[in-house]
């Protein structure tokens, strides 16, 4: 190689060394004769010295470069008189005898540090250079290291990585498909996968017994924050098993990856039903860091002539703890809150517990003192605590005392993104009504058995029925989901019947599928994570774009290769593709 050593290898130990080292001019700086560069590659920072007294010529041409330029130097190790303890080279600098410039660079639009002035925008047009920033390098290497460490994990376990096409035709995972024209079948098209599942249900028929891969999938969705229009799922499926065997292995997999990468020994993952998730916590995803769980104040609340709660369906609540000092702007700060339109709130009341042993509420005027020491009793409240209670319909309530919750949570310190509480949700619904077409739709998708206890509800209250699926959430963030699946013909009949599928239709999508269950299709499951977002948590990034080498922005566009973008004439004739005059692109 052009280097001896790498930018952030040396220490005191290799004093009087020579060495060649390669890298990029991070900055320099010019203190009398003397002129300091710090070289910069993957590894580290090294610094080096280049000084008129010794070497005229060189110090001239040292001085003289850009940063970024591209530079190979020779030159001793020697020990600093200035140590800087926050890089691991500090204790050493290089006396340079010789340079080479590798490589001129323009000035980069934007700094390579990482609190850089380069806005968004900016960053993602060259995001060549943005992952030249530290915080981008250690994203992506511990990106890197997870997908080995879960390999290795899995394949300790007798996984085998078995790769599926890309070109296919639609899945079922519920979005658009995103669709490739066929140059060769004039007419018809491919699709992009939104997941292997087919796939890996018919290597469960193959016999593979355990199935694993890194995967990109494909999903056109309206654009929504924080979703990329291709993501990678760790996506596994294993025979024989059931859902114990599914969720014992994954919550492995975790476990390995906490130790691995974060030396963590998370606790075991406590297991909740979607319905109790929904009741304590207004979400399936629930952030298990604190508490602060939902009280139901119907029989205590309604029928006191307070028309806001007396006609709502439900009168719910939380206990901030020791902030019944909460002074009026605060709580109108958490007011305007809870009645933004993306929460839907129609106001907050709220109960202080003072520490005088006085209750002071929002609705003292419909409530005595004794009507709110039973709400107090409820929530199991001490003197300096706060309650904060919502009405209304079950859903949008449930949903906007979620959100403030964890607005409670936020304020009060209790997210430290340096502690993980994860957990498996379970008992799904197996399907959820659309209002929109007005039938029902899986809940996670058509293959999904239901609980064999509750199969006979099938036809007379779907809605009753509940799934053997199962998501794994950790603080508060969807990580994975999966379900064991229908592996009998009949049944899977007759879920594509309750989901409004004519048997043509699924024949005509799934036939092949359905016609594989005649075959000995073993009893089997599996889950899928969001490997991205797995990685953006561990990373502490906030956003799964910061964790992805070339993500498109949040309109779908990679600004940097200008994506999506027309085809010529000759391509769109080939593919049999007119372009209506009114929709074209400039
Ligand atoms: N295919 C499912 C998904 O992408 C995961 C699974 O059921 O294994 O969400």
């Amino acid at each position: 190689m052009l280097r001896t050593h790498t930018c952030g290898e040396l220490r005191l130990e290799n004093e009087n060394e020579e060495v060649t080292l390669t890298g990029w001019i991070q900055r320099s700086r010019d203190l009398g004769g003397m002129t300091f560069v710090d070289l910069r590659d993957r590894y580290g920072i090294t610094q080096l010295v280049f000084d008129v007294n010794t070497d005229r010529k060189l110090a001239e041409k040292a001085r003289k470069m850009g940063r970024e330029f591209v530079i190979q130097v020779k030159g001793k190790v020697a020990e600093r008189s200035n140590k800087n303890q926050n890089i691991s080279t500090g204790d050493i600098e290089i006396l340079a005898d010789s340079l080479t410039i590798l490589n001129k660079s323009k000035v980069p639009p934007f700094t390579i540090e990482d609190e850089t002035d380069g806005g968004e925008e900016l960053r993602m047009k060259y995001r060549y250079l943005d992952l030249r920033r530290q915080v981008n390098q250690d994203s992506i290497v511990l990106r890197h290291q997870m997908s080995i460490e879960t390999k290795k994990y899995l394949n300790d376990l007798d996984f085998v990585e078995i790769e599926t096409p890309y070109l296919i035709k639609s899945t079922p995972e519920g979005a658009r498909d995103f669709v490739v024209p066929s140059r060769l079948n004039k007419g018809a098209f491919y699709a992009l996968p939104q997941s292997p599942q087919t796939f890996k249900q018919l290597l469960m028929i193959s016999g593979y017994d355990k199935y694993f891969q890194l995967v990109k999938c494909f999903r056109d969705e309206d654009f929504r924050s924080d979703r990329q229009p291709e993501f990678t799922q760790i996506d596994c499926e294993m025979s024989f098993v059931e859902q114990d065997d599914v969720l014992q292995n994954f919550e492995g997999l975790a476990k390995h990856l906490f130790k691995q990468i974060k030396n963590i020994d998370v606790d075991d993952f406590p297991r909740m039903s979607y319905e109790e998730a929904i009741r304590l916590y207004g979400s399936d995803k629930p952030d298990l860091r604190f508490g602060m769980q939902f009280v139901e104040l119907n029989d205590v609340a309604r029928g006191k002539g307070f028309k806001v709660f007396d006609n709502a369906e439900l009168v719910v609540g939380i206990n901030a703890e020791g902030c019944a000092g909460y002074t009026r702007k605060q709580l109108d700060g958490l007011t305007d809150f809870v009645t933004k339109p993306q929460i839907g709130a129609k106001g907050l009341v709220y109960l202080k517990y003072n520490e005088d042993g006085s209750f002071k509420s929002s609705v003292d005027k419909f409530f005595s003192q004794e009507d709110l020491k039973a709400w107090v009793d409820k929530f199991e409240a001490k003197p300096g605590d706060l309650m904060l209670i919502l009405a209304g319909d079950v859903g949008t309530t449930r949903t906007a005392l979620s959100e403030l919750r964890l607005e409670m949570g936020n304020q009060l310190g209790l997210r430290d993104p340096k502690v993980f509480r994860g957990l498996w949700v379970v008992d799904f619904p197996l399907l959820e009504w659309d209002e929109e077409t007005k039938r029902y739709q899986a809940m996670h998708h058509p293959f999904t058995s239901p609980k064999d206890e509750d199969i006979h509800l099938l036809e007379e209250s779907p809605e009753k029925v509940r799934a053997n699926a199962y998501d794994m959430v950790i603080n508060g963030v969807e990580i994975g989901g999966g379900s064991i699946r229908i592996h009998d013909r009949e049944l899977q009949d007759k879920m594509f019947s309750v989901l409004g599928f004519s048997k043509e239709e699924a024949q005509q999508q799934f036939g092949f599928l359905l016609e594989a269950f005649d075959y000995g299709a073993p009893p089997h499951g599996g889950i899928a994570f969001g490997f991205d977002r797995w990685v953006a948590l561990f990373a502490g990034r906030e956003s799964i774009r910061d964790v992805i080498a070339f993500p498109k922005n949040n309109a779908g566009r990679d600004i940097m290769i200008d994506s999506p973008s027309t085809i010529s004439e000759e391509q769109l004739k080939e593919l049999n593709i007119q372009i209506r005059k009114d929709e074209k692109q400039e």
